[in-house]
């Protein structure tokens, strides 16, 4: 009896290490755990789930890497028919695993925003296509994302351009996205812990700024940190709470901008600042 209890304690101890084990080797990422317990696992092959406790491991869900692929296929076509032309934007999108940047991959591939952790949101891959079709950077642009969240917009800006930096009010969040991203091999994001309203004055000038969380005023800091010529798209909101995207460019007399109003968008608003 005694040696039957020790065998199930050997057992229970090696599956509490083996996601410690799997997280040294190279070739699999642990990609954390979300609220509820679930643990992420990724290999080349596979996203696999599983919920650890004291004395069990139970495998939820592995999903093909294929079958993702297979996925993300049918939403860059679905971004096509929704009106996103720009293929170097399309192919990115195509190529980046969105998956992997949510606590729960189920609804991905869906165009719709979901929720991340810290009550915040992954933004809906429509407005990333959109957001970073109408910023124009190209492999020589230098862009500041404000409102890193889960760090797939700034994958995507990654692909593109020289160098994003990116800024999180939430060092949780922030911190999560910038392992991520180097696990997933980007070399060229930065990230910053701050309260993104100041910008990031010591990278300047930026090509462009991408705002991805909604202001009520708009801070003359990214004006001013911005190139001549450099744009800015940031959602802001009126007085009864609707949100526009805006795209502003800085003309070549600096204090001159002209400004676009795109369309109506529903943003998590920007904590901190002057946004009270
Ligand atoms: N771009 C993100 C989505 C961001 S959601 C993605 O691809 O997942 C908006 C993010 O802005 C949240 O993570 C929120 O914490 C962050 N945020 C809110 N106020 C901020 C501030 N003042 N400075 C920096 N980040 C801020």
């Amino acid at each position: 009896m005694k040696c039957l209890q020790k065998t199930w304690l050997v057992i229970i101890f090696v599956l509490s290490i083996s996601p410690l084990c799997l997280m040294a080797s190279t070739k699999i990422q642990y990609l954390g755990k979300s609220k509820n317990g679930l643990y992420h696992l990724n290999n080349q092959k596979y996203s696999l789930y599983f919920i650890l406790d004291k004395r069990n491991l139970y495998r939820v869900n592995s999903i093909s890497n294929d079958d993702f692929k297979l996925k993300r296929a049918k939403m860059v076509h679905l971004l096509r028919l929704k009106g996103i032309k720009d293929e170097s934007v399309l192919h990115d999108i195509q190529k980046v695993t969105r998956h992997l940047f949510m606590p729960v991959a189920d609804y991905a591939y869906e165009d719709h925003p979901l929720r991340i952790a810290s009550e915040q949101t992954i933004s809906q891959p429509y407005i990333v296509a959109f957001m970073t079709g109408v910023t124009q950077i190209d492999s020589q642009s230098s862009v500041l994302e404000i409102g890193t969240g889960s760090g797939y917009q700034a994958a995507i800006l990654g692909e593109i351009c020289k160098e994003v930096y990116s800024v999180e009010v939430i060092p949780d969040l922030g911190n999560n996205a910038s392992q991520l991203l180097h696990e997933l091999g980007y070399r060229n994001i930065y990230f910053k812990i701050a309260d993104g309203y100041r910008g990031w004055e010591q990278k300047t000038p930026f090509d462009t700024i991408i705002v991805t969380a909604a202001t009520k005023k708009l801070p003359k800091e990214f004006l001013n940190q911005l190139k001549i010529g450099g744009r800015l798209i940031i959602p802001l909101e009126d007085q009864y709470q609707n949100q526009t995207l805006v795209k502003i460019i800085k003309t070549e007399t600096e204090s001159h901008f002209i400004s676009d109003n795109l369309f109506d968008v529903r943003f998590v608003p920007m904590i901190g600042g002057n946004n009270a």
